[in-house]
């Protein structure tokens, strides 16, 4: 077995690259408009009722329709779950592992078509895109390997006269509900921790972005996973999200996506339902606003640099994106001129279109709840760039940058989930810390120091579960930086880390006397 290695980006500055991937949006471009059933237990069911995807970036163009899942519907996939976990439960780890290794290979080989839907379907600019399919790949490499490491249980101790053995078996009937900001990468990780652990699922893809889930269950079954063992029941979160949360066959759910709605499926999930044998586990990753403190004694420009890239990559709309930044006074107009020359040089458009570097939001209401915190915005700090907005082609939303914000103001404490920045000033480098840990979020950040003790410091108090030194605070990597956060950003479930696929199993413990 080859040691696992991340997936590398694609140079899109070499011809030929930039040539695949012009063909990919071509390719993706001829089969936009498609019909696409759900799939319960290998069953391909078409409803009346469809989700329509459209692209954020020209608003008219239609994606795919997707048929929607009922409860009927979604009920029928319980029952395929149930029936096909008897037997995937029994199908040796080496043979799961490999349904992963061989889906890697075949998105590796289709790479820039899985990209190309990313870019069509998400907005995501090509950079981002070829980020995402990559660590959807990793994510199927890492936990197939994951997966035979933890095969024969762990080791424990036995006496003279005694068999004693450590073994996980799997959980049962996973309920996995995906976001839109990573279609695929997400998607695909939270379905395969499942499954190659030996559990079947429901995936709920998000209503925004359900034909790439639909392209990657093709892969899944090309690469030779059973009927029913995932089953492709896509629906409006809000009206099948807490039938399948209640169901009394769920044993597990794998939740991504913001901090209210995982807030709501862990209460749910901790109600008892008729016939429920089991205590519900809630694997939740929920939102976060994310801080780089900027030192006294720093790099300025890899400062300024690291905040424009982390705050309007893919458009802000990463749980781990830059939101605030909090700078020590010394330095604060310093690099806050630079944050405005930066971004005022920042090229916006299409995303198929490789030369634009940020697109658009995700659809209507998040361009209309991020033009509603610009205005508050507005009434919070001094505005230092962007602050504008335009609908009318494809959700385009300036990026926006606020300074001198009082750190207890809105746009300083709630998830915007844009590309809207806030800055404050702090006396010190601890009172920075302080502010910096001021949210009920604790999902990454990033400090930019060369003080070593400073860091030091920022090791031990800054409380966030991805924390980054001397550069940004997005762009964690599979296997690489085990991603999760803190307090109401989520279960710290450390997805892409050594500890992610226990969360789907349960430790049996035998012990034989002889
Ligand atoms: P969202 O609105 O919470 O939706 C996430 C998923 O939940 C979607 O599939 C959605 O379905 C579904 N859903 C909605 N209501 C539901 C209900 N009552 N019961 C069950 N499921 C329900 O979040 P989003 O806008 O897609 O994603 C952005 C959020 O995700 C941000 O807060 C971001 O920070 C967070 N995020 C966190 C991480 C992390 O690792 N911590 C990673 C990525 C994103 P519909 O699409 O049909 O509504």
């Amino acid at each position: 077995m080859i040691e696992y290695k991340h997936e590398p980006f694609t140079d899109f500055s070499v011809e030929e690259n930039k040539q695949a991937y012009l063909d990919a949006l071509k390719k993706v471009e001829s089969q936009l408009g498609a019909d696409y059933p759900l799939i319960i237990g290998g069953e391909r069911i078409t409803t009346e009722d469809k989700i329509v995807s459209y692209n954020p970036a020209k608003k008219t163009e239609v994606i795919g329709s997707v048929s929607k899942a009922s409860k009927e519907l979604a009920e029928k996939a319980m029952q395929e779950a149930d029936q096909a976990f008897k037997c995937w439960k029994k199908v040796k780890p080496e043979i799961r592992a490999d349904v992963l290794f061989k889906a890697a290979t075949i998105i590796r080989r289709r790479k820039h078509e899985f990209s190309a839907w990313l870019t069509k379907e998400a907005g995501k600019p090509w950079n981002e895109a070829d980020a995402d399919t990559a660590e959807a790949i990793d994510f199927l490499e890492y936990y197939g390997r994951q997966m035979l490491e933890m095969k024969d249980g762990r080791k424990v101790e036995s006496r003279p006269n005694e068999y004693n053995r450590y073994d996980y078996i799997p959980l049962g009937i996973g309920i996995v509900i995906s976001p839109w900001n990573f279609p695929f990468a997400i998607m695909a990780g939270t379905t395969v921790a499942a499954v190659v652990t030996g559990n079947t699922v429901l995936l709920k893809p998000a209503s925004t972005t359900p034909v790439v889930a639909y392209k990657f269950i093709e892969v899944l079954e090309e690469a030779g996973l059973p009927k029913g063992v995932v089953n492709f029941v896509p629906g409006s979160g809000a009206e099948v999200g807490d039938y399948l949360v209640d169901h009394p066959k769920t044993r597990f759910i794998s939740f991504t996506g913001s901090r209210d709605v995982g807030l709501r499926i862990n209460e749910r999930a901790s109600k008892l339902s008729p016939g429920q044998m089991w205590i519900k586990r809630v694997i939740a990753e929920m939102g976060g606003k994310d801080t780089i403190v900027v030192d006294k004694d720093a790099d300025l420009e890899l400062a300024a640099q690291s905040i424009v890239k982390s705050a309007f990559g893919f458009s802000g709309q990463k749980c781990s994106a830059c939101s605030r930044v909090v700078i020590v006074k010394d330095v604060y107009d310093q690099v806050v001129n630079r944050v405005e020359e930066l971004t005022n040089a920042l090229t916006i458009g299409d995303p198929s279109d490789n030369a634009n570097f940020m697109a658009t939001v995700i659809d209507s209401a998040a361009f209309k709840k991020i033009s509603e915190y610009i205005e508050i915005g507005k009434t919070e700090g001094r505005l230092v760039a962007g602050g504008t907005a335009d609908d009318s082609v494809g959700y385009f939303v300036h990026p926006t940058v606020f300074a001198d914000v009082d750190p207890e103001a809105r746009i300083m404490k709630e998830e915007i989930f844009g590309p809207v920045v806030a800055i404050t000033k702090a006396e010190t480098f601890e009172e920075a810390i302080d502010i910096a840990n001021n949210t009920e979020y604790g999902l990454t950040g990033a400090v930019i120091t060369n003080d070593r003790m400073h860091l030091e410091y920022a090791r031990e108090e800054f409380h966030v579960g991805n924390l980054y030194f001397n550069r940004g605070c997005t762009g964690a990597i599979v296997g690489y930086q085990p991603f999760g956060g803190f307090n109401m950003s989520g279960t710290d479930s450390k997805a892409g880390g050594p500890d992610y696929l226990t969360l789907h199993m349960q430790a049996k413990t035998t012990s034989e006397a002889f």
